[in-house]
C-alpha cells in the first residue's frame, strides 16, 4: 500500500485529477458532519425531520423550524481550512479535472475553486429554490426577510413553498448532475476521495468508474470506507493535515 510520499508523487504526475469530497473536509472549518457517530442527527432525532422533503412539505411548523435553523447554520461563519485551499492549489496548477462533492457549504468556492469544476451532487445551502415554479435566489436575501418577520417566507413570483436548494431525504438527485460526476469520473487518471466513507450510491460509483478506465484511487478517511478494497492508497488521519501535504507544489 502507497504511502503519503508516493501519492505526492502521483499527484505530481496527474493531468486529470477528480477529487470526491464528504463532509469529513469540513469538519476542520466546524461543521459538524450529520451522520457521523458524533453527527447531529445521531444526537437529536428531530434535526433529520428538518431534512426530510415530506414533512417540510406538508407541515408550516418544520418549515419554520428549518428557516430558524439556516440562520443559526455553522457554514456562515465557517472558513475553508488546509484541505480545502489545498485543492484550490490543485485547480491552480491546472491538475484538477473536477471536484464532485457531497457538502452543500460551499467552501470550495469560497476557497477559491472555480464554480464550474464543482459539481455539487447534493446542491448548495447558499441558495433557495421554489418548490413551485423553480425559481431560484441567494439564502440571504430570504433569511433577511425571515429576520425582517417572515418566519415561512413564500416565493415572491408564485407564492410557492421555498426551500435551501439542497437535495433533503426523499428528494430525487439531479440526473444531469449525477451524470456530470460521473463523466468526470470516467475521465480521470486520478481520484481521490477525501472524508467521505463511501457508502451511498450513486455518487460513490465515481471511485470504481474512475478505477475502470485505470486511474489511480486514493482515499483519505478517518475511518474505513466501502472502498478501501480498490483503492491504490489509504491515508488515514488529518484531511486538512494529509491534503497540503500531497497537493502541494
Ligand atoms: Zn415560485
Amino acid at each position: 500500500m502507497a504511502d503519503r510520499a508516493t501519492v505526492r508523487r502521483w499527484v505530481e504526475g496527474a493531468q486529470r485529477i477528480v477529487v470526491l469530497t464528504g463532509a469529513g473536509i469540513s469538519t476542520d472549518s466546524g461543521i459538524p458532519d450529520f451522520r457521523g457517530p458524533q453527527g447531529v442527527w445521531t444526537r437529536n432525532p428531530m434535526a433529520e425531520k428538518l431534512s426530510n422533503i415530506h414533512y417540510y412539505m406538508a407541515d408550516p411548523e418544520v418549515r419554520k423550524a428549518s428557516w430558524k435553523s439556516r440562520m443559526d447554520h455553522t457554514a456562515w461563519s465557517a472558513k475553508p481550512n488546509a484541505g480545502h485551499l489545498a485543492l484550490a492549489m490543485l485547480e491552480k496548477r491546472g491538475k484538477l479535472h473536477a471536484l464532485i462533492t457531497q457538502n452543500i457549504d460551499e467552501l470550495h468556492q469560497v476557497a477559491g475553486n472555480s464554480a464550474e469544476k464543482v459539481i455539487e451532487v447534493h446542491g448548495t445551502m447558499r441558495k433557495v429554490v421554489c418548490m413551485s415554479c423553480g425559481m431560484t435566489a441567494p439564502m440571504q436575501k430570504a433569511l433577511d426577510r425571515v429576520r425582517a418577520g417572515e418566519a415561512d417566507p413564500p416565493c415572491r413570483d408564485c407564492g410557492g413553498i421555498l426551500k435551501s436548494a439542497t437535495i433533503s431525504f426523499g428528494q430525487q438527485l439531479v440526473p444531469e448532475v449525477i451524470e456530470r460526476a460521473m463523466l468526470a469520473a470516467g475521465e480521470a487518471d486520478l481520484l481521490i476521495a477525501v472524508g467521505t466513507t463511501l457508502q451511498v450510491y450513486p455518487v460513490a460509483g465515481a471511485v470504481p468508474a474512475a478505477k475502470a478506465v485505470g486511474a489511480r484511487v486514493v482515499i483519505i478517511n478517518a475511518e474505513p470506507t466501502a472502498m478501501d478494497d480498490i483503492a491504490d492508497a489509504l491515508l488515514p488521519g488529518s484531511i486538512s493535515e494529509i491534503l497540503p501535504r500531497i497537493c502541494g507544489e
